[in-house]
Order: structure tokens, then C-alpha cells, then sequence
């Protein structure tokens, strides 16, 4: 077999496996190199996969414990986490066979080791044992994702001082749980353990949960975790750890303020943003240009710098979100083809699966505000829907933010019941340029939480029905 391909590219996670198999699809040779031996990246191996595994479960244990009662089953639930991670492992494991799968079906060819730029045109690929494979291809594609990062006096040991990698296999419940970090994995991984019965403290810089949400958003989100007994220390900088015999020492302090405080806990997850991965990558070898904080650097048609070497997903930063790796991967695909590829950065919805879930897409109100864009608002509670009421999940609202003077949908922001689901109409209004009464006009069936967004959409043009 030719080492000689089309297109290689380095990593095989949401947005290196998919741009594969679309490169493979549109009649390019394709070769993808992967460090590790399953392929899904961080998606399918330590992140969105086996963290969705284990908020399902432990949401489940929760449901169980608190909320079968109020419909009048009786239960007495206890947890088996051995279980729990075997299940979480059987998912993981369907989903990385299922991209090898794939990779066979459309003639993708895999090799294992480190992926490394050695020349114009050259990968070559150094396996853990045995010899390394030099390869040559017209296109590179750098999709090596991104790592955790820490803070300056908090080591990661792996064992007490954490990422969420580890925080995903505790094999038994912390006692207490401190979260640097009031993020998405920090609240995700976070609501995981609280629910299996961890105390979980929270530390976060900014003054609110989220940050980077819209605020109403955050707000409520703080007042429902509050309700399910997370601790909350926001507005502090986290300055160290200390291991000690019988537990983990976080040393912090209120920000502006000179007086250091401490917390003991048993694990600390440190969850304050990933950084871009290019270990062993070679970008300097063809001069590959970084960004100061270590993203590669590429233009509105992921190319960098070096003819024939592009750069899609986390490595090249935005949202770090699978998804939005994933249709840089296709769209790239499209255009090494020769074809138009595009990615709308407007309409790229994040969900947070938490409970009450998150969702959003577009900008928030206070990104509006900055800019100076005249807009107007809609909201809804989910508490007047009649299918929350009959699930008691009745927690929420729908917020969209509509163009004051086209009415054009400029942002959603949802959290409640389902919400990750619920988000993918308001994406596939904004695709299409809807405006809030073409939302308002729409039939939605009765009763599903989907008349939520309906209402919202309503009372953005004054109209709404059920509040
Ligand atoms: P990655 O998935 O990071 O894949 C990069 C791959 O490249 C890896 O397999 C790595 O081994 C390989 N690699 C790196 N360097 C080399 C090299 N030199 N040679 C060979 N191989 C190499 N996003 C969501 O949208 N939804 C979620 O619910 C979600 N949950 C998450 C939960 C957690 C706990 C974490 C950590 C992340 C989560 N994310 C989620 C983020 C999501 O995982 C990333 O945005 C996504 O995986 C990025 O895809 P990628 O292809 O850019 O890189
Ligand atoms: P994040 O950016 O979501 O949150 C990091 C938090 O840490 C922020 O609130 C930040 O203000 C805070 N922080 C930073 N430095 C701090 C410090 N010194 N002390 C206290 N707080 C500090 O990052 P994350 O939660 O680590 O997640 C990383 C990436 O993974 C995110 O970009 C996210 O999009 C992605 N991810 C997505 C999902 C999902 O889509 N459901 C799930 C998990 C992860």
C-alpha cells in the first residue's frame, strides 16, 4: 500500500474523523493519524460521551431518591458505580468502534502514533513500539484538539487535584468536592457527583455562574443549584493547593481583597478551560504560525499560514464545542474538493446538561446591549406549560431576542427541561432568517414544552397567550 494520500489528517476527534470520512466521501484518498488507541478524540473518549453517560445515570439515582415520591412511587435506590462506569465504558466503547466502522466503510486509512509535520507534504507517524511511517499528502489537516489547563499553584497529581478526565472513573464518592471553575465542566461533572451525594463547593474568578451566559440565564441557573445544595465562593481567585494527610487544602481569596481563606476538600476537579494541543505536533518544522496563547492560526477558510496545511476544532479555538468541529470538518472537506464549504459562527447552539438544562445560540442580551443593537424581548416560564407541569419539571424559561426592527431572531436563551433539544428549531430559524412571528405563527403540537418556545416567540410581539 502507497503512503502517498490526498489528504492526512492529524487527530481523529469530532472534527478530524468526520472531516475524513466527508474527504473520503468526495473521492479523496485520506489518511488519519491518532495518538491514541481508540479514535473519537475527547469527544467520544474523556468528554461530551462518557459525561453525558454519567449524568444520565446519576440523574436517574437522583430522580429516584427525590423526585419518584412525588408520584407516588416508593423506592429505595442505592448506587453501584462499578456499574455505573461499566455502562458509561460499554457507551464510550460503542461510539469509538463506531467511528473505526465508519473509517472502514469509507475507505479511510488509520494509523496509530504520534502525527508529527516533518516536511513539506510529511507526516510522519511514531508508534508507541515499532518503527515510524513517513506519509505524504497534498493537504494536512491539524484537528489535534485541546487539553486541560490548570492555574499557577494548583498541580494536577492526577488522584486528588483532578481534570475532568479522572472525574469521570472516581471509584467512589468524594465526601467533599471542591470545583475550580463555575463552567461547563465544572457544573457538569459538578451535578454528577452532588447527585451520587459529594458536598460540591464551588470557586469561581467571576461574580457569577457562567459567565458567559446570558444573565438571566446564569441567574436562574444559580438559584436552582443553590436549591440542590451546591456551595457556592464566586468573585475569588483560587491562589494554591496543599495535599495534607486527609485531605486537599484550596487557599483563595475574594478578589481585590488581601486576606487568604481555605477550604478542605477531598478531590479537587479543576475545570478553568482547555488549552490548544500541539505536543509533538511539529508546527515549527513548516512554520506554522501560533497565536499568542498557542491556537493555530488560520484564515476564514481554515488554512494557515503554509500552503497545504489547514487547521479545524479546538486547536484553532472559538467555541470548543464537538459540534463546531465537526462542521469545520465538512466544510473543509468540501473545500479541498473543490467546493463551496461554509460554517454559519452565528448559529452554533451550546447546551449545558445540567439539570434544569442550558441552551443557547446567538448573542445574549448583553452582547446586544454592547454593541448598541436595538432589540426587543420575549420570555415564557416553563411553570405555566401544561406537559412541564405533568413531567414536574416545571423549572425555566425561553428568552429570544428579536431585531427591534425586523423582528429577526438575534438570540435564545433557554434553561429548563430538555432545553438542548428544544434549541435546535431556534438554529434552524436563525439558518433560515426567521423572524420571532414566524416562530409565533408556527402550530406547535399540545401539550410539549415546545409551546414554551412558541409563547416566547409570542411575547416578543406582545401576544403571548398562557402568562
Ligand atoms: P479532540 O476531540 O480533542 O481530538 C483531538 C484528537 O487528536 C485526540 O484524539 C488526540 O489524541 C489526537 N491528537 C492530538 N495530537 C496528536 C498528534 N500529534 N498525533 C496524533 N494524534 C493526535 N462538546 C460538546 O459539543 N458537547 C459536549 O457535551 C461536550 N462535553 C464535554 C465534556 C468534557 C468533560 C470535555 C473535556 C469536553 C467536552 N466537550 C463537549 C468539548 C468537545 O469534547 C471538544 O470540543 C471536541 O472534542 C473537539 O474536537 P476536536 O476534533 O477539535 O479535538
Ligand atoms: P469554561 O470556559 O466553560 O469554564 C471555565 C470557568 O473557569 C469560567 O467560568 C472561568 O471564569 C473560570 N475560571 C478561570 N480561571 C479561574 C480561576 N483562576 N479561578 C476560578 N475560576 C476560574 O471551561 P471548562 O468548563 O473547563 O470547559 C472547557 C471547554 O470544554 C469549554 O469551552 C466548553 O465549551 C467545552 N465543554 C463543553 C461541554 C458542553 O458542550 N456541554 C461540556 C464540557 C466541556
Amino acid at each position: 500500500m502507497s503512503n502517498s494520500f490526498d489528504v492526512v489528517i492529524i487527530g481523529t476527534g469530532p472534527g478530524g474523523y468526520v472531516c475524513a470520512i466527508r474527504c473520503a466521501q468526495l473521492g479523496l484518498k485520506t489518511a488519519v493519524v491518532e495518538r491514541w488507541p481508540t479514535f473519537g478524540g475527547t469527544c467520544l473518549n474523556v468528554g461530551c460521551i462518557p459525561s453525558k453517560a454519567l449524568l444520565e445515570s446519576s440523574e436517574l439515582f437522583h430522580r429516584a431518591e427525590v423526585e419518584f415520591k412525588k408520584h407516588g412511587i416508593a423506592v429505595d435506590p442505592t448506587i453501584d458505580l462499578a456499574t455505573m462506569h461499566k455502562r458509561k465504558d460499554r457507551v464510550v466503547a460503542s461510539n469509538t468502534r463506531g467511528v473505526a466502522g465508519l473509517f472502514k466503510k469509507n475507505g479511510v486509512i488509520a494509523f496509530h502514533g504520534l502525527g508529527s509535520i516533518t516536511g513539506a507534504g510529511q507526516v510522519t507517524v511514531t508508534p508507541d513500539e515499532g518503527d515510524a511511517t513517513v506519509l505524504t499528502a497534498e493537504h494536512i489537516v491539524i484537528a489535534t484538539g485541546s487539553e486541560p489547563s490548570s492555574i499557577p499553584g494548583v498541580d494536577l497529581d492526577g488522584a486528588r487535584v483532578v481534570t475532568s478526565t479522572e472525574a469521570l472513573t472516581f471509584d467512589a464518592v468524594p465526601e467533599r468536592l471542591a470545583v475550580i471553575g463555575a463552567g461547563v465542566i465544572g457544573m457538569e461533572m459538578g451535578s454528577v457527583w452532588n447527585r451520587l451525594g459529594a458536598k460540591v463547593t464551588v470557586f469561581e474568578y467571576q461574580d457569577r455562574l457562567f459567565p458567559f451566559a446570558d444573565k438571566d440565564v446564569s441567574k436562574a441557573a444559580m438559584k436552582s443549584f443553590r436549591k440542590q445544595k451546591f456551595a457556592f465562593n464566586l468573585g475569588v481567585a483560587v491562589q494554591r493547593t496543599e495535599l495534607m494527610d486527609d485531605g486537599v487544602k484550596v487557599i483563595f481569596k475574594a478578589k481585590g481583597a488581601d486576606e487568604e481563606q481555605e477550604f478542605v476538600a477531598d478531590k479537587v476537579l479543576v475545570a478553568v478551560g482547555r488549552r490548544p494541543n500541539t505536543d509533538g505536533l511539529g508546527a515549527d518544522v513548516m512554520g506554522v504560525a501560533l497565536d499568542k496563547r498557542g491556537y493555530v492560526t488560520i484564515d476564514s477558510h481554515w488554512r494557515t499560514n503554509v500552503p497545504g496545511i489547514y487547521a479545524i476544532g479546538d486547536v484553532v479555538g472559538g467555541l470548543m464545542l464537538a459540534h463546531k468541529a465537526e462542521d469545520e470538518g465538512i466544510a473543509l472537506a468540501e473545500q479541498i474538493a473543490g467546493k463551496p464549504g461554509h460554517v454559519n459562527y452565528d448559529a452554533i447552539p451550546s447546551v449545558i446538561y445540567t439539570a434544569p438544562e442550558i441552551a443557547s445560540v446567538g448573542k445574549t442580551q448583553e452582547e446586544l446591549e454592547a454593541a448598541g443593537v436595538a432589540f426587543k424581548s420575549g420570555q415564557f416560564p416553563f411553570l405555566a406549560n401544561g406537559r412541564a407541569k405533568a413531567m414536574e419539571q416545571k423549572e425555566g424559561f425561553v428568552k429570544i431576542l428579536a431585531d427591534a426592527t425586523t423582528d429577526r431572531i438575534l438570540g435564545v436563551h433557554m434553561i429548563g427541561p430538555v432545553v438542548g433539544e428544544l434549541i435546535a428549531e431556534m438554529v434552524l430559524a436563525m439558518e433560515f432568517g426567521a423572524t420571532a412571528e414566524d416562530i409565533a405563527r408556527t402550530c406547535h403540537a399540545h401539550p410539549t414544552l415546545s409551546e414554551v418556545v412558541r409563547e416566547a416567540a409570542l411575547d416578543t410581539i406582545g401576544r403571548v397567550i398562557h402568562f
